[in-house]
C-alpha cells in the first residue's frame, strides 16, 4: 500500500514560477533565467530540452533575450540593468518574496534599520537586500548568536526569508526588542515550507509505515530538512532524485508493505507520479494490495 503525504511536491510559487517558463518555452524558442529555476535536476534539464537558457548572471544575457525572474527574486538593480539594455523581463518573483522585498524596501525608506533573517548567501535574501536602497542600513542574520551582535538603532524593522521557522522569528524578535526604542516585526514567512514538513511528520505518525520514499533533487535544502524531519520520526527513508534511482533500490523495497511518500516543494508532479507508478508495480510484484 502507499500512502501519499498530504502536502508534497511543487509549492506555489515554484509551480507558478515553471508554469511560466513552459508557457513562455512555447512562444519563445529560448527563454533565460538567471540561476537555476528549481532546485530540480530532472525539471531542469526537461525545461533546457525545450530552449531554457541558465545564465550565472544577468551580464551573460544577450539583447534581445526573453528573461524571466525565478520565484527567488532579484535585487532591484539586476532587474533595472537588464530592462536597460532592451531585454524582454517577465518578473515571476513568488508574491510571499515580493512582500518581503517590498517590506524592506517601505521600511527603509522610512528610516528603519533592516534586520533580514536568513541565509545570507540565499538568492532570496540577496533579492530581498537588494530592495533596500541604503544598503549600510541594513544587516543579514542568520541565528540567534548574530542577533545579539546587532547595534542599537531607533526604529529597527525585523523581515524573514520566507522559508524561516516562526520559533525562531519569535526568539530573535525577543533579543531586538532590547535594541530598539522601536521595532517592527514582519511576518513575511510561507506556509508552504512548514506544511510540507507537518505533512511529513503526520505521515509518519498517523501510519504504520514500513519505510518512506522522498522524491527531491539532492541539492534542495527542503528536501534535506524532509529527510530530517521523517528520520527523527524513526521511519526509514529511501531519498531519490529519479526513475532510475529507485529502481537501482529494488532491495529496499523488500518487505516493505505500506510505503509512504514524501516530496520536496522543488519535485514536479509528473516526477512524483512516475515513482509512484514504479512503487506500485514492485508491491504488485510482491503480491502486496497497491492503492
Ligand atoms: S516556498 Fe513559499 S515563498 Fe518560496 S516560492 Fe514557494 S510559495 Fe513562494
Amino acid at each position: 500500500m502507499i500512502i501519499m503525504a498530504e502536502h508534497a511536491g511543487f509549492c506555489f510559487g515554484v509551480k507558478r514560477a515553471v508554469d511560466a517558463i513552459s508557457e513562455s518555452l512555447k512562444a519563445n524558442h529560448e527563454v533565460w533565467t538567471i540561476g537555476l529555476p528549481i532546485h530540480n535536476p530532472q525539471e531542469v534539464s526537461r525545461l533546457e530540452s525545450l530552449g531554457l537558457r541558465v545564465a550565472e548572471n544577468d551580464s551573460e544575457i544577450p539583447a534581445g533575450a526573453k528573461v524571466l525572474i525565478r520565484a527567488h527574486g532579484e535585487p532591484l538593480e539586476v532587474t533595472e540593468r537588464l530592462k536597460s539594455r532592451g531585454i524582454d523581463v517577465e518578473d515571476m518573483t513568488c508574491p510571499f518574496v515580493r512582500k518581503a522585498q517590498e517590506k524592506a524596501a517601505s521600511l527603509s525608506r522610512e528610516g528603519y534599520y533592516v534586520v533580514l533573517l536568513g541565509d545570507k548567501n540565499h538568492p532570496e535574501i540577496k533579492g530581498i537586500i537588494g530592495h533596500v536602497s541604503d544598503k549600510s542600513n541594513a544587516e543579514v542574520i542568520a541565528d540567534e548568536e548574530e542577533a545579539q551582535n546587532v547595534r542599537f538603532h531607533e526604529k529597527t524593522a525585523l523581515i524573514s526569508q520566507t522559508t524561516q521557522r516562526e520559533e525562531r522569528l519569535e526568539r530573535i524578535a525577543g533579543i531586538l526588542v532590547g535594541k530598539s526604542s522601536e521595532l517592527r516585526v514582519c511576518n513575511t514567512i510561507c506556509k508552504a515550507t512548514a506544511q510540507r514538513q507537518e505533512a511529513a511528520r503526520e505521515l509518519v505518525r498517523k501510519n504504520n509505515l514500513d519505510g518512506v520514499v522522498l522524491i527531491g533533487g539532492k541539492s534542495s535544502a527542503n528536501t534535506g530538512k524532509l529527510r530530517d524531519i521523517l528520520e527523527s520520526e524513526g521511519v526509514n527513508v529511501l531519498w531519490v532524485e529519479d526513475e532510475s534511482e529507485t529502481e537501482r533500490n529494488s532491495d529496499w523495497f523488500r518487505d516493505k508493505n505500506m510505503v509512504g511518500i514524501a516530496a520536496g516543494a522543488s519535485t514536479p508532479e509528473w516526477l512524483i507520479d512516475k515513482i509512484k507508478n514504479i512503487i506500485a508495480a514492485k508491491q504488485e510484484v510482491q503480491g502486496v494490495l497497491v492503492h
